[in-house]
């Protein structure tokens, strides 16, 4: 067990675009000119100038991760990835949910970031299954973060009690346990 990641991680309830920290993680789409969910209200909350980078960025690709400044927002940066959408788990959408966690981490080092904060990508509109969403989430940022010593604080925002429940319960089993039963739920 990775007991030094695990210290820097916490599990919280509450709306994203509240949040003071270095940067925030967007769960966008390709085009990354704003949707619904959590991209409507981080763009909302950032106000227009947000769209108008985004605009300079030229997309982004599904597992990938671009930052821009934070505007509006309390958080001086967002990093935007893009969630795979869920279609029974057979289009590789276990690896390109892992991908956007350590991308985005990635990028937050290179960028000096020291908190960033997560919504649970992929797990809304895009369908993904919040159990097997949740542990590749933590499973991942666990094994990424040795990379990346300078992020002291990792964030997992929670909307919804069910989520938080699962994060909670990963975390105090150190990331593991969870039934794998999702990846075998194949349509
Ligand atoms: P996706 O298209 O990647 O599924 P969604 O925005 O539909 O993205 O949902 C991703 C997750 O973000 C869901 O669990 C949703 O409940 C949550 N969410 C929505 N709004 C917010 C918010 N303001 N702060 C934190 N999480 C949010």
């Amino acid at each position: 067990m990775n007991t030094d990641a695990l210290k820097k991680i916490n599990i919280i309830q509450g709306d994203i675009t509240r949040l003071q920290v270095d940067a925030i993680v967007n769960a966008a789409n390709e085009s990354l000119l704003g949707g619904g969910g959590v991209d409507g209200a981080i763009h909302r909350a950032a106000g227009p100038e947000l769209l108008a980078e985004c605009r300079t960025l030229g997309g982004c690709r599904t597992g990938e991760a671009k930052i821009t400044g934070g505007y509006n927002l309390p958080a001086r940066h967002v990093i935007h990835t893009v969630g795979p959408v869920w279609h029974g788990g057979s289009r590789n959408e276990p690896e390109l949910l892992k991908r956007c966690y350590r991308n985005s981490l990635l990028v937050a080092a290179d960028h000096k970031v020291e908190s960033i904060a997560f919504p649970a990508i992929s797990t809304g509109v895009y369908r993904f299954p919040p159990e097997l969403a949740c542990r590749l989430a933590m499973e991942t940022v666990i094994s990424t973060l040795p990379q990346t010593p300078g992020i002291k604080q990792v964030y997992f925002v929670c909307f919804s009690d069910r989520i938080y429940h699962l994060y909670e319960q990963l975390k105090s089993s150190g990331g593991r346990d969870v039934p794998d039963r999702q990846l075998k739920d194949k349509k």
